[in-house]
């Protein structure tokens, strides 16, 4: 993909808008960036301005969900991250072509120990946690700092694209178990998957 550069603007209401431009490549539509609860505005433009490249899009920043406390599951003491997607797709406003959530909240499925993020396959929404990718989210000094979570946030998105885990472990959908595996990816698609986004990018503009 084309360098792209990020243009930002604050409204008035102090939500960031967002857009990742090509000479080459059409702006898509806007996804929506939903931060569950306080989220430090410079993780908020970082992951805005890795999503804005990574898709070709605008983002806006559109909250939905004041907390997680209804996926919150008492044994476990972890949110059900299945919960979270289907309050956020109920939310998300008909304009926007995905949302993703960000929590700081520790989530899980129920056949894994926990999940950084979890999506809905071809579907509108999808969550990702700084829970053990950013545990000290708060206290780190800028958006370099964020890669783990960027990369995690564009993976996410990839699946609501209708992207599958990539066998490349440099690919940004290549699936990582530990923190280590998401440092050792890049922030990019592979080929593979670059041509499957495109492929997936084109049908949604003919459908308009
Ligand atoms: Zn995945
Ligand atoms: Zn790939």
């Amino acid at each position: 993909m084309p360098p792209v550069t990020v243009f930002l603007r604050h409204t008035p209401g102090g939500r960031g808008e967002y857009s990742g431009r090509t000479p080459m490549t059409r702006i898509t539509d806007t996804l929506a960036l939903s931060p569950i609860g306080p989220m430090p505005e410079d993780l908020l433009d970082a992951v805005a301005a890795a999503v804005a490249e990574a898709f070709t899009c605008k983002t806006v920043v559109f909250p939905v969900l004041d907390n997680a406390d209804f996926a919150y599951h008492v044994q476990r003491h972890q949110y059900h991250s299945t919960a979270i997607l289907d309050r956020l797709a109920e939310g998300a406003p008909d304009h926007v072509l995905k949302i993703l959530g960000l929590t700081s909240v520790d989530l899980f499925i129920p056949i894994l120990t926990h999940v950084f993020g979890e999506a809905q396959l071809g579907g509108k929404a999808c969550v990702v946690s700084t829970c053990r990718l950013l545990p000290h989210a708060v206290h780190l000094p800028g958006s370099s700092s964020y890669r783990r979570l960027t990369k995690e946030a564009v993976h996410e998105l990839g699946h609501t694209f209708d992207l599958r885990h990539c066998k490349d472990p440099a690919c940004v959908m290549h699936f990582c178990r530990s923190e280590e595996d998401v440092d050792r990816k890049s922030d990019r698609f592979c080929r593979y998957c670059s041509v499957l986004l495109d492929d997936a990018l084109k049908a949604l503009h003919e459908a308009d």
